[in-house]
């Protein structure tokens, strides 16, 4: 990899490109081989910026007059990707869906930047295989391998910025990235550690081992979207919630009280974070990531009193509310969400219908994960096995009506266990999919265990 890095540091050396300093419009453009959709859509945070249609040669182009300097993304679902853009960047990019973002090179003004993130990015994977390994190492020796591995890429990053092809915003959030990406696994490391080595407590930490965190900066606004940064805000704040109430809060068992454990986090992202977005983001997170673990009604309505008081003008306020309204419908005992899936033969029919006189069982899953479908294939298979009298369904998301109807004929799968949605959002926020293994438990359209997982609870 680290060779890998030395051969685009040697080209940009030979391709810079001219900004054109007088104009402030920006122009983003480039080739989608093997695209997966018509479209690209460009982001800055939140907010849809423009959107591109692919040409017959696969290709797009988009102008924008004017940018706020910094990090945007751009979406080529279900792929994702950033991009660093300052005034007068004429920038093209080419990708290759079947290898994303390994396949990703940038061209152009702005070059050097975004392919120097593309490798930390790329970087950053392989590196997370190894770190892995080290988590078992005693502290002060983790620490300096995290150390070195931190250095060697602050150095290639030195080199670039000496070149001066980098502006200073470019070159600080680039700093930033391999900064608090190597924080994260200091913040993981005690849990890692307890668990690899089986340790009964947590190991004692040398003095030093968090100085690194007289540094962090909770309200940089431009790197509320740097993934490492918004990684480490997340490790952080569950290391610091978990280790604080550990020592404050005598003897609760956080595995089991996930609630108390959340009510932590949003207390103290209230108390360090200031900067509306990052804040927003955050306390969404705990929220989403809460709310799908799903406990029962009376917590869940703890948790979100809690959270309006806390965070009552959160930009994504639409969003929770209508999940924890989702995730209430979703409870035993009701009824299912009336919702219309189609046969092999197109014939439409309501999910309800399917569950009659019969304990059914539905999973998910979509074409265009077909790994994914042959787990899934075998563990049903099983599970079918083990209970004859449960009715099994397959439903299918994401996927060609076309292409779905042939994969259900090569996969030799059974018609009549085998229905089609052909809107993935309306089923994705009713059934509160969250996770590639849910399945949803019913019998007469009364709802069993909506949060059941083929794997755990069977
Ligand atoms: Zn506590």
């Amino acid at each position: 990899m680290t060779r890998f890095l030395f051969c685009f540091l040697a080209l940009w050396i030979v391709s810079c490109g001219e900004k054109d300093s007088d104009s402030s419009s920006v122009i983003f453009a480039g080739e989608i081989v093997n695209p997966t959709n018509d479209k690209i859509v460009l982001f800055r945070g939140d907010e849809a910026l423009d959107t591109a249609y692919l040409d017959q040669f696969n290709r797009f182009a988009i102008k924008l007059d004017s940018v706020v300097e910094g990090l945007h993304h751009f979406q080529h679902l279900p792929e994702e990707q950033y991009v660093y853009l300052e005034k007068g960047d004429s920038i093209q990019l080419r990708l290759n869906t079947i290898n994303f973002d390994e396949s990703l090179v940038f061209s152009g003004t702005g070059e050097e930047i975004n392919n120097f993130m593309v490798e930390m990015f790329l970087t950053d994977e392989t590196e997370e295989r190894l770190v892995y390994k080290f988590y078992k190492l005693e502290p002060g020796v983790f620490a300096t391998k995290i150390d070195s591995l931190k250095s060697s890429k602050l150095q290639s990053l030195e080199t670039l910025y000496q070149e001066n092809s980098l502006s200073e915003g470019a070159y600080q959030m680039a700093k930033a990235g391999i900064e608090y990406g190597s924080y994260i696994y200091m913040e993981a490391y005690p849990f890692y550690h307890r668990k690899k080595t089986g340790e009964k407590i947590f190991h004692s930490l040398p003095e030093d081992f968090y100085d690194y965190r007289e540094s962090i900066n909770y309200n940089n606004e431009g790197l509320t979207y740097l993934r490492p940064y918004y990684n480490f805000m997340k490790y952080h704040l569950g290391n610091l919630s978990f280790m604080g109430c550990k020592k404050n809060c005598g003897d609760i068992k956080l595995g089991e009280n996930q609630l108390h454990f959340n009510q932590h986090k949003l207390k103290l992202i209230d108390s360090l974070v200031k900067q509306k977005e990052l804040r927003d983001n955050l306390f969404r997170n705990v929220a989403v990531d809460y709310l799908l673990k799903y406990d029962n009604e009376e917590n869940i309505g703890k948790f979100i009193a809690d959270f309006h008081k806390l965070s009552g003008n959160n930009s994504h306020m639409g969003e929770i509310n209508t999940l924890y309204e989702g995730i209430k419908r979703m409870q035993p005992s009701k009824q299912l969400p009336e919702l219309v899936l189609y046969s092999a033969e197109e014939q439409p029919i309501a999910l309800s219908e399917l569950t009659h006189g019969k304990k059914t069982v539905f999973y998910f899953w979509s074409g265009s994960e077909m790994g994914h479908f042959k787990n899934m294939s075998r563990r049903i298979a099983k599970l079918k096995t083990k209970y004859p009298k449960y009715n099994f369904i397959g439903i299918n998301l994401r996927t060609d009506m076309n292409r779905w109807k042939s994969l259900v004929e090569s996969q030799n799968l059974s018609p009549t266990e085998q229905y089609w949605a052909k809107d993935y959002d309306t089923f994705r926020h009713s059934l509160i999919i969250s996770e590639p293994n849910k399945s949803i438990i019913a019998k007469d359209g009364i709802i069993l265990d909506a949060f059941a997982n083929v794997y755990q609870s069977f």
